[in-house]
């Protein structure tokens, strides 16, 4: 309901706002671009927050993308630190991966038949995510988790599953139930079209709230314990490692397994992902954005006995025409050789630090209450007293006041995720200057918030 209220005085504040504003860009052809869209696809947009309804104003229509930066179809230029949602880790369009996959192009661009390049990236991944024994790859991180849920469920014979208010695996039916960012963005508290009987299984705990997460468990038929290990999409949450250890430990107690979405933390918090950088191993383990290096892919995997279950080496039935695809599995394995590279997390973990503590401070000192943190190559800050542990902490931030910050970053050249629940993505392509020049613009703004 509070979301609800928020999002229709949104517009409102945002255009006041802008009227008084030092107004650097204009937005002409993104505006004409975006107004025939919407009438050509719902909302504009091939995806919900794309159309920036819960920040207000119109998006900007994009032309072209290269390292850190972005520029719309009016040609202004963006710092992004939205990296198409965490693929481009490396940088947008980075040369060695346009190259690797302009080199594959030229044998074709799908087969439809085993390629050795699913080989190669099966590898990687193996190597780098320790409780990933074999994998399935999918077109997009809803795929894998939509794989992951039949599969927890085959293997196991039970039905229920627990997963966390907030947390967002994907728009299957059966996830749609408390589901964070895009849902909540929308201040949906589910979508309508999903019947009663592909939720019912699905069990809600509180993130952060181990007690929560047993009281389910105790019900019975529970097959797995589904979370972000850390979270991204109700805003950028870390956990604590006992909240994590403590899940392993409480599914491992009750004969249910463990289940880490990675779509958005794998290969970005940590070359292993969080599974790594926390030190705890999940049963099964999905993974999209970064594996695919820009290009769709998904995956999901995890120990050998459990893929096994998957067809066609087991019942279990999942299949993709394009899975596997050889431009993908190119820009995925380009991708990961050059992140693979020593140092490459610490360089992005020291520079979300520099800037989330950078805009926390600022913010402070401007007088708002703020609150902030990172891992790895994931950041966020809600405009709200901390701690934030959990979606309902979250849910206090000020989306009023995130809305008109949104709005004078974009028209000062600062792209950001145009929603209070999404996390910020930093990139190996962001420098020292580009962070600086980016708190310069953070502390004009939030300066007149
Ligand atoms: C993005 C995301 C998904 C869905 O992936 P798509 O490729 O958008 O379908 C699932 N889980 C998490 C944690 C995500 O961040």
């Amino acid at each position: 309901m509070k979301l609800n209220l928020a999002l229709l005085l949104l517009p409102l504040t945002a255009t006041a706002f802008s009227a008084t504003a030092p107004k650097t860009y204009t937005f002409d052809k993104s505006e004409a671009i975006f107004k025939e869209a919407k009438e050509l696809m719902p909302g504009g947009v091939s995806s919900p927050v794309r159309a920036f309804k819960s920040v207000g104003g119109n998006p900007v229509v994009f032309d072209r993308v290269k390292g850190a930066y972005a520029w719309d179809v009016d040609n202004n230029e963006y710092i992004d630190y939205v990296g198409t949602w965490g693929p481009a880790i490396l940088g947008h369009a980075d040369d060695d991966v346009l190259a690797a996959v302009t080199e594959t192009m030229q044998k074709g661009t799908s087969f439809g038949a085993p390629c050795p390049l699913e080989n190669e990236l099966a590898k990687m991944v193996i190597d780098a995510v320790p409780s990933v024994e074999m994998v399935r790859f999918t077109n997009s991180g809803t795929e894998a988790c939509m794989g992951m849920i039949r599969l927890v469920r085959a293997f196991t014979g039970r039905e229920k599953v627990i997963k966390f208010e907030g947390c967002y695996h994907g728009h299957a039916d059966s996830f749609l139930v408390q589901a964070g960012s895009g849902v909540a963005t929308l201040g949906l508290p589910d979508s309508p079209g999903v019947p009663k009987a592909a939720t019912q299984s699905t069990l809600c705990a509180k993130y952060g709230d181990l007690d929560s997460v047993e009281e389910l468990l105790k019900t019975g038929d529970v097959a797995a314990v589904i979370l972000e290990p850390v979270v991204g999409n109700s805003g950028f949450i870390r956990p604590t490692k006992e909240f994590l250890q403590g899940c392993r430990d409480l599914s491992t107690k009750y004969g249910a397994l463990l289940v880490f979405d990675e779509v958005m933390t794998g290969f970005r918090v940590s070359y292993g992902g969080a599974q790594q950088y926390f030190g705890v191993t999940p049963d099964v383990t999905t993974m999209g954005k970064v594996i695919g290096g820009g290009l769709p892919v998904g995956a999901y995997g995890g120990r050998r006995d459990i893929m096994e279950m998957v067809a066609p080496a087991g019942p279990m039935y999942q299949a993709g025409t394009l899975s596997g695809n050889p431009l993908a599995m190119r820009a995925g394995i380009e991708t990961l050789k050059k992140l693979k590279q020593p140092g490459q997390h610490d360089k992005l973990e020291a520079n979300s630090k520099k800037l989330v503590e950078g805009i926390v401070a600022a913010a402070k000192e401007a007088g708002h209450a703020a609150t902030g943190g990172y891992a790895g190559g994931m950041w966020g800050f809600f405009f709200c007293d901390g701690p934030v542990t959990c979606f309902a902490d979250a849910e206090k931030a000020d989306a009023a006041k995130f809305g008109r910050w949104h709005r004078a970053m974009l028209e000062r050249g600062v792209y950001l995720a145009p929603s209070v629940f999404e996390a910020g993505f930093m990139s190996l392509a962001h420098t020292d200057e580009d962070i600086e020049k980016t708190l310069a613009i953070a502390k004009e703004v939030l300066a007149t918030l």
